[in-house]
């Protein structure tokens, strides 16, 4: 165990850091050396049912629902503050527990505390209601207000950035949370926990259990006091969690899996491509939900391309996360390594060419899939089909534009596409056709904090991010009010007034 973790990694339920009721822990394991960092407490029914309670009190009877905006949105802003402070220490953490280079973990934490001060600033400017006078009988104008007990489901790939996108706005809109990180990834939700707390937010406010998802995840789905589940994970799972919520008719955001195309055409600026696309399936130890997976390349360009990337391949720096000039680490878990590793073998099985850099002797303990490109593929393999969710590109070359929409759309995922091209109409033209919730023109994924995120297909339901999220963490609530002497109907009543002036 490393001396600077918690042992056990304790749930943080109204406003305490406490052990599970029934005192079971489970082993977070290192994926660069496969030991135990720590023990992590096993959330169960009981322990959801205690933050269930704990946000449904807080809620209801609590002084976050009545406090002024600006008053809120001060403990939105601090949380903000306390992330920077903290940037590097919630880094390394972030690198040590999921596998992902130091560089990318950083740029990710100044994300998070972004993530705080956006929802502020959104909620202050942009949570605004519509008013209609209805002639001059009626004003009807609409409110948002927040829903309730927001249950937050997340994944192990982003933790620390996925989990502040979903409790900035839950938070800055007003509701009360229980968030169940991913049992793979369980030390900076740890951190937020402990940043939270110091930003002095009511108890009750904010609650996280950690645990399994079919323990833990699968309670809070289930619960009837959590008004909405906000999910990040695979397209199974979200499938999965819908069923389970069904009797207690929950709202839902999910935000599952993805097989991005990215299409080269012969007229891109080469150079450019290259980096993106090399960039778009290697960082984040490609596992990453919009990475470009998938790679068409047109064929009057493609030897060349594909020259191009072997050599970068052969490039990548592959190493232990922690230092700073590490590109690709290793994968989160060993059943996740052994799932990508499976993929590498079906690909050969399937008549693909795998083409993979080489992992240095030195790192044979931890979870190292070397950077690969599977070359020769048709697009009805299992692996351009499926999600392989590591440092894993498949390469397929196309003739035509009519030809590579078809190949791009034929696929179940709907997340994230890219397209390469100097024609400009070419290139909103694709953007178009491509069956995808996000296109990106010429340019890597890079994305504003006002803009929508989302996938459609079976990559997603609805939308987070901007004041998209409104519409998922608060109610509408409409407000009819009656400004002159409207005609009201007198059922039973004798020698009724004689109008013909109705109203619905
Ligand atoms: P996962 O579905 O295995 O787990 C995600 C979370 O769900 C975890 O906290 C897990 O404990 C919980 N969970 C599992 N079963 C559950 C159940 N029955 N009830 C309630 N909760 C349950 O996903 P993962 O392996 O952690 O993450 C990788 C996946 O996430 C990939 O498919 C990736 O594409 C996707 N992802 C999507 C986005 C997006 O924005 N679209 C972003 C990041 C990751």
């Amino acid at each position: 165990m490393n001396s600077n973790l918690k042992n056990p990694v304790p749930h943080y339920i109204n406003g305490e850091f406490v052990m599970s009721l029934s005192g079971e822990t489970f082993a977070n394991i290192s994926p660069y050396s496969n030991e135990e960092l720590n023990q992590v407490s096993q959330g169960m029914k009981e322990d959801v049912n205690a933050a269930v309670l704990a946000a449904k009190t807080a809620f209801k009877k609590g002084e976050w629902g009545t406090f002024k905006l600006n008053e809120r949105l001060k403990y939105i802003y601090k949380i903000a503050d306390l992330i920077d402070r903290d940037i590097d220490q919630v880094a390394k953490l972030e690198s040590l527990d999921t596998g992902l280079p130091i560089s990318q973990t950083k740029k990710m934490v100044g994300r998070a505390a972004d993530n705080f001060r956006f929802y502020a600033e959104m909620v202050k400017n942009r949570m605004t209601g519509e008013a209609y006078h209805v002639d001059d009988e009626f004003i009807n104008y609409t409110r948002q207000k927040p829903v309730g007990v927001a249950g937050l489901i997340t994944p192990w790939n982003a933790p620390f950035m996925l989990e502040t996108w979903k409790v900035a706005p839950a938070l800055a809109t007003g509701n009360t949370v229980v968030l169940k990180p991913a049992e793979w990834s369980p030390l900076t939700a740890h951190k937020l926990g402990e940043i939270i707390h110091e930003a002095g937010l009511p108890q009750g406010v904010f609650n996280i259990v950690h645990g399994f998802g079919e323990e833990a995840g699968a309670a809070l789905v289930a619960h009837p006091d959590v008004q909405l589940i906000s999910f990040t994970g695979e397209t199974k799972t979200g499938s999965e969690i819908m069923r389970n919520g069904a009797d207690s008719l929950k709202r839902y955001s999910m935000e599952l899996g993805g097989k991005s195309p990215i299409i080269v055409f012969e007229d891109c600026e080469f150079d450019r491509a290259l980096d993106a696309c090399v960039w778009g399936i290697f960082s984040f130890n490609g596992e990453r939900c919009t990475a470009n997976s998938r790679l068409f390349v047109h064929e009057s360009i493609s030897e060349r391309f594909i020259a191009a990337l072997k050599e970068r391949v052969g490039n990548i720096i592959v190493g232990d996360p922690s230092h700073a000039d590490t590109e690709v680490g290793p994968l989160i878990h060993r059943d996740h390594f052994e799932n990508v590793k499976r993929y590498l073998t079906i690909a050969s099985q399937e008549g693909c060419e795998v083409y993979s850099g080489q992992i240095p002797e030195h790192l044979s303990n931890g979870n190292f899939v070397p950077p690969t490109l599977l070359l020769n593929v048709r697009n009805d393999m299992k692996v351009a089909q499926e999600e392989i969710f590591g440092p894993v590109l498949t390469v397929m070359t196309f003739q035509t534009e009519e030809e590579v929409i078809e190949l791009a759309n034929d696929v179940q995922y709907g997340l994230a596409g890219y397209v390469w091209t100097n024609d400009m109409k070419r290139g909103h033209r694709v953007a178009g056709a491509v069956e995808a919730g996000m296109l990106w023109v010429n340019s890597q994924n890079v994305r504003d904090l006002r803009i929508p995120f989302g996938g459609s297909k079976a990559s997603g339901i609805g939308r987070e991010g901007g004041h998209y999220a409104f519409e998922f963490y608060t109610e509408m609530k409409v407000v009819h009010v009656a400004v002159g002497d409207h005609h009201i109907q007198q059922f039973g009543k004798k020698n009724k007034a004689s109008s013909i002036h109705t109203k619905a």
